[in-house]
């Protein structure tokens, strides 16, 4: 019998106890792994043990698999009327709303962002994005086409069937969320494997999806490593549609692995090293301001960071000096604390990896202008670092570090930036600053980037669709663009009267 985890909370931001199951959900019922092996989830604040949770096999992504494909068969997919799909949905929201300050003691918890940030932007969104989606499930709606008098043809857009869903650590319930609310509105059956760093929050989610009544199989979540459970469901032959966010590196798996299977559909969403461009004419303290949130966001843990900052000429001094004292007032601590900002690293290997570009980024002969080492002695902290005088070539500059680590670059001109803004194998978002609402335009349109955000950063809505150009990635989540990705088009022709 798979056991289950419970936690007392006693701290600043949240008192309270939450207990989760800890085995794998498939069809409808927690059940240990095939081989009976765990997982060992540690807490990041301390480098501690939390608990275990089961470590799927191949096998146990088989029987998840067959309990997806009878529930597409009897009581979900066509079988389950859109109106049902979304009370579902949106009774799972409400089960979510109850539970915000659960979810996000969990959250802080496994992944070490801090409980405030968790409540006000990863919760909120979350059950936003799920009542958003419950909304859409009755209006999948195909077209009625014109040819001629004795025909009339009319388009379906069906669900798929089977859907493996693989998503990282950094926003694991966010994550979660956009990847079941379409397929579950379009009416597919999901076998997801999250983070083997961050299982909890999907588990207690799990917990609620049972709760509000969905048909066992409809949602399986299968906790296991990338290599075995991960690989197995990207070249399983009965997954028709594989949807992952996470690293470019293992997106390219993904997509070879679909490729080499049954040419399943691909999307992806990942990484970016992302340009945020602040003219001479910005509203410099409101840019600091939005800058800093678009780097140190999540402890700078976000696909969307803005951590290539362009800054011209003509303000460089002064936005660097009224930057660093932003950086520097920045609290890092436990993630429970009242007045806390930055939390840890989520793990051990996250620190070490951002660590080494540190370490990579003084090799390479560039300035640390402030930060570049570990805040405290235990867990995993990084101070807010700050780069400047770098070059191109520079792997700090080409990759993505995925920490409190941003590059500032001084720029010219407006040609001068969009050139280099688009000097990079990503395209996921970009930041743009400026009060000539010409200049601003025209720099958004031309910087190569799935989001633009115009005197702003990180602003997300469940209707505003997210993804990336090049290698960030293929497809859209949220809004109806997502819904795409898990319909099948059906064109059905019907004779009237005519006679061969
Ligand atoms: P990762 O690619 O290492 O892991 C992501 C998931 O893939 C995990 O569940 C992991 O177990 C699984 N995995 C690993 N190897 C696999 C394999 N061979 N086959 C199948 N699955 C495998 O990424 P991560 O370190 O967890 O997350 C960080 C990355 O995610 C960053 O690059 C970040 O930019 C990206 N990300 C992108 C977005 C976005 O929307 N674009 C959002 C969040 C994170």
């Amino acid at each position: 019998m798979p056991g289950s985890f419970s936690h007392h909370f006693d701290t600043p931001s949240y008192k309270g106890t939450v207990t989760i199951p800890t085995g794998l959900f498939i069809n409808g019922s927690f059940v240990d792994g095939s081989d009976k092996t765990t997982i060992d989830v540690l807490n990041p604040a301390t480098g501690n043990f939390l608990t275990k949770v089961s470590e799927a096999t191949p096998q146990d992504v088989d029987t998840a698999v067959k309990a997806a494909q009878d529930a597409f068969a009897t009581t979900w997919g066509l079988n389950a009327p859109g109106a049902k799909r979304g009370e579902l949905l949106y009774k799972l929201g409400t089960l979510m709303d109850a539970a915000r300050d659960e979810l996000s003691a969990l959250e802080a918890l496994d992944n070490g962002k801090t409980f405030n940030w968790a409540k006000t932007v990863d919760i909120d969104l979350s059950v936003a994005v799920v009542k958003y989606y419950a909304g859409w499930a009755d209006k999948i709606t195909g077209q009625t086409l014109e040819t001629d008098e004795r025909k009339l043809v009319y388009t379906r857009h069906e669900p798929i069937g089977v859907v493996g869903q693989i998503i990282p650590w950094n926003f694991p319930l966010l994550m979660f969320v956009w990847k079941i609310a379409p397929a579950l509105a379009t009416g597919n059956t999901i076998v997801l494997k999250p983070s083997e760093f961050t299982p909890l929050t999907a588990l207690r989610m799990c917990a609620m999806i049972q709760e509000a009544g969905f048909p066992p199989g409809v949602v399986n979540v299968i906790t296991g490593y990338g290599n075995t459970v991960g690989a197995a469901i990207s070249s399983h032959m009965d997954i028709l549609k594989i949807a992952f966010t996470g690293s470019t590196i293992v997106g390219r798996k993904i997509m070879e692995a679909a490729a080499k299977s049954n040419l399943k559909p691909v999307t992806l969403e990942l990484g970016g090293k992302s340009p945020n461009i602040i003219f001479n004419d910005a509203d410099l303290d409101n840019a600091v301001e939005w800058t800093a949130f678009g780097l140190y966001w999540n402890h700078g843990a976000a696909c969307c960071a803005g951590s290539r900052i362009f800054v011209q000429s003509g303000i460089y001094d002064k936005f660097l000096e009224k930057f660093t004292e932003k950086s520097k007032s920045i609290r890092i601590g436990d993630p429970f604390g009242k007045d806390i900002d930055q939390g840890p690293m989520s793990s051990e290997a996250q620190f070490n990896r951002i660590m080494g570009y540190i370490e990579s980024g003084k090799a390479d002969g560039a300035t640390v202008h402030m930060g570049g080492e570990r805040f405290g002695t235990e867990g995993y902290y990084i101070n807010p670092t700050i780069f400047t005088d770098t070059t191109p070539e520079m792997k700090i500059v080409k990759e993505e570090i995925f920490g409190p680590v941003g590059i500032i670059i001084k720029f010219e001109d407006e040609d001068d930036v969009v050139r280099q803004a688009n000097d990079t194998l990503y395209g996921l978002v970009a930041g743009v600053f400026s009060q000539d609402i010409d200049r601003a335009i025209r720099t958004a349109h031309r910087v190569q980037a799935g989001t633009i955000w115009v005197n702003c950063f990180h602003n997300f809505a469940p209707n505003i669709p997210f993804g990336g150009y090049r290698q960030s990635g293929i497809g859209r989540e949220m809004g109806e663009y997502a819904l795409h990705h898990y319909t099948n088009v059906k064109a059905v022709h019907v004779n009237i009267g005519h006679r061969m």
